[in-house]
């Protein structure tokens, strides 16, 4: 019989590629989903990119613990991925609170349901942001987490903690894998599924696609003095399809109890420094365009450079990324003149 996997959050970004990558590989998914950040976009996307009209749609918020346990009484679940969060840095520092309840509250309710019946797998979706501004690079798992810059940051240390301790109280009944994002880029190849902000984008990608297509005017890129190559910030981007791809790794490695400890974590990254200004070369050659951009001041908050080490993944898990950056970038591009129709 297929195993089921609920996918909190499922209707956004990362979800969503995430539902279409385990309905792929075999597995049946529930949509749990709020859209307190997104619309149907991404739910009627992964609809037909599988071909499949009748993936479980549930609209329902994880803070509702009634509703959480309804949710696990009325689909049998072998495993869940929780991204259902608060994700904007910004808006965390003016707002903490609204990101403790809510970021807390949630994970808190998965946990205790996925206890009361009877445990089930858990897949916390972590960040890169855990290891603050790292002393060596690149970062392997081992490397140590650093006070949190945001509650937003603090926060993903909270429910990585949360699994740690509940896998270890419930000895095993629970079983979990934290996996720790660097910066998840691009969209499905299909340009049917993506990333659809807000208001201004926080992020880079979405600044810089906005940019190119007209709705925002210039590109500020922020900090052209840090102690880099070229001077602005190096991170890891990683293809959301790539990404997407280790979470079906990693729930197969819980439900075929391939795991080595009960609670794992794992850094989904490339191990490929890219630079601000890199990136933004790399999408113009590709993309055959010019952008405009300009050199601002350093964001506060920004780390000067981080990178992966991905080798526990590569090697334990069986997973590695594949996309090239420029694949990535043509994807973000394709997806973007797609949202604006043209
Ligand atoms: N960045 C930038 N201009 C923007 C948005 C981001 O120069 O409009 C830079 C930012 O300073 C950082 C990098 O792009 O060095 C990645 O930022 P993003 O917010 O996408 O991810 P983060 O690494 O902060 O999680």
């Amino acid at each position: 019989m297929k195993k089921t996997v609920l996918v909190s959050g499922g209707a956004g970004f990362i979800g969503s590629h995430v539902a279409v990558e385990l309905i792929q590989a075999g597995y049946e998914v529930v949509v749990a989903d709020n859209f307190s950040n997104c619309d149907m976009t991404c739910y009627e996307g992964v609809k037909k990119i599988t071909g499949r009209n009748d993936i479980p749609l549930v609209k329902m918020d994880f803070c509702d613990a009634e509703a959480t346990e309804k949710l696990f009484s009325d689909y049998r679940i072998d495993a869940v991925i929780h991204f259902a969060a608060y994700k904007a840095v910004g808006e965390s520092v003016l707002k903490p609170l609204k990101y403790y309840s809510n970021n807390i509250q949630s994970f808190l309710n998965v946990l205790e349901t996925a206890c009361n019946h009877g445990g089930c797998q858990v897949l916390f979706s972590s960040s890169a942001t855990v290891y603050g501004e790292p002393e060596k690079l690149p970062v392997t798992e081992e490397s140590p987490r650093q006070s949190a810059t945001s509650p937003y940051g603090n926060t993903k240390q909270i429910c990585e903690d949360m699994l740690r301790d509940t896998v270890h109280a419930t000895e095993g009944l629970v079983k979990g894998i934290a996996l720790r994002y660097f910066n998840p880029i691009g969209a499905h190849p299909s340009a049917l599924i993506g990333e659809l902000p807000r208001g201004v984008p926080n992020n880079l990608v979405p600044f810089i696609t906005q940019t190119a297509i007209g709705k925002r005017e210039c590109l500020s890129i922020f900090g052209n003095d840090y102690p880099t190559p070229d001077g602005t910030c190096q991170r890891d981007y990683i293809d959301i399809v790539d990404l997407a791809k280790a979470h079906v790794c990693a729930v197969t490695r819980m439900l075929e109890g391939k795991m080595k400890q009960p609670y794992e974590i794992f850094n989904i990254g490339t191990g490929r420094p890219v630079s601000v200004l890199e990136l933004v070369k790399a999408f113009e050659k590709v993309n055959n365009l010019k952008l405009n951009y300009k050199f601002a001041p350093r964001r506060a908050g920004d780390v000067t450079a981080i990178w992966a080490d991905p080798t526990h993944a590569n090697e334990e898990m069986g997973w590695k990324a594949e996309r090239t950056i420029e694949q990535t970038l043509a994807s973000a591009w394709a997806w973007e003149k797609h949202i604006a129709g043209k």
